[in-house]
């Protein structure tokens, strides 16, 4: 799981045009509006992700004086990236000292690795953060055989630039093949001991008659007999349905981002997983560049985020995944996109 609420240090912070009761303090990549004199650079303070769903009683003053609303049995709301005199704010700072368990939890720590080689201390259980994900449709849950099978294949998440920056400069002038981002829905078909099986984002669905009208397995038992035993291919199901199908696809397309080699238990080279699916007719996500530079910073990535998809005008972002190290890949997301809703 991603360290969506984490004690993490305030590199800055910095006024707001026109604005004289808040400012933004800089965490990592992310900006978040804060009150004015509520936090100083250089302090230390619990940095909570967009997408975190927020218990009511760690910040009642979300719900706005209104009802809760309710996430997986937990009362509270989901962070969203808002906009606030002109100026994006994404995410939450909260003071530590106001929760004893992460007070102590973090002080422990402290006292046995004061080297502590992540920069940021993981509070996410102790509050009871959950990540918040879309509801899926009916036509997409379908019968579960079981849980994502991580022992053989890795989930298709994506790290954002705002937290792994330092990674991204550590690597140098390493190129990345960078795609769109397609707002779908992940799917990944595979054949392992001679079994063709399909999963959802943390899912796995049956693959049986009685399931044949779900989209993921309509997908495997279209493109099954492409995928030879012991691979697995991951892509981005679209069309309609599906998050609001705003590319307008009159039907349901599979657009492959990664190929997993499961008995090696590697992905593929961009190169190899291209050719590969040229060979099999598989649609690749839209390629922007094969060889790209990473950008120099974060707003820079974010300013290469926005642009148009297939067919709309506002894309969801890009992904980069690194050439010369098939494990480490980051997306970057459109701030436009955000602001209009999308997740
Ligand atoms: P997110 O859903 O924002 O956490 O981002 C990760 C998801 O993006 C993955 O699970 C994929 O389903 C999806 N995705 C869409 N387009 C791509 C792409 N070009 N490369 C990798 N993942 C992608
Ligand atoms: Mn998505």
């Amino acid at each position: 799981m991603r360290k969506l609420a984490s004690i993490r240090r305030i590199a800055d912070i910095l006024p707001i045009e026109g604005a004289d009761a808040i400012e933004v303090a800089v965490v990592d990549g992310w900006k978040v509006v804060i009150k004015k004199g509520e936090f100083a650079a250089g302090d230390s303070a619990i940095y909570l992700e967009i997408d975190s769903w927020v218990p009511y009683e760690i910040a009642p003053f979300l719900s706005k004086g209104h009802e809760p609303r309710e996430y997986n049995g937990v009362k509270g709301e989901r962070l969203r990236t808002v906009k606030l005199r002109g100026q994006i704010s994404q995410g939450l700072l909260l003071n530590y000292w106001d929760f004893p368990e992460v007070v102590t939890a973090f002080h422990k720590t402290r006292v046995v690795d004061p080297n502590d080689a992540d920069r940021s201390f993981d509070v996410t259980e102790i509050l009871g953060i959950q990540k918040w994900e879309p509801e899926i449709p009916t036509q997409l849950a379908g019968q579960v055989r079981g849980l994502f099978p991580t022992s053989l294949i890795p989930k298709t998440d994506q790290e954002r630039i705002q937290n792994c920056f330092a990674d991204i400069a550590a690597k140098g002038d390493a190129t990345y093949e960078v795609t769109l981002k397609l707002d779908g829905t992940s799917c990944t078909i595979f054949r392992w001991e001679n079994e063709l099986r399909v999963c959802s984002r943390n899912l796995e669905l049956k693959v049986n008659e009685e399931n044949k009208d779900n989209t993921l397995v309509k997908m495997a038992l279209r493109y099954g007999e492409r995928i030879p035993n012991g691979v697995a291919v991951q892509g981005e199901v679209m069309g309609p349905g599906i998050q609001g199908n705003r590319e307008g696809f009159t039907e349901h397309k599979f657009f492959v981002f990664d190929i997993f080699d499961i008995a090696k238990h590697e992905y593929l080279s961009a190169y190899d997983r291209r050719l590969r699916c040229t060979y099999a007719e598989l649609e690749y996500v839209p390629i922007i560049s094969a060889a790209a530079l990473a950008p120099a910073s974060v707003e820079e990535g974010l300013a290469i985020a926005e642009g148009p998809s297939i067919n709309h005008p506002i894309r969801e972002g890009l992904v980069w995944k690194c050439n010369e190290d098939p494990n480490f890949s980051f997306k970057t997301i459109s701030n436009k996109f955000l602001l209009k809703g999308g997740d």
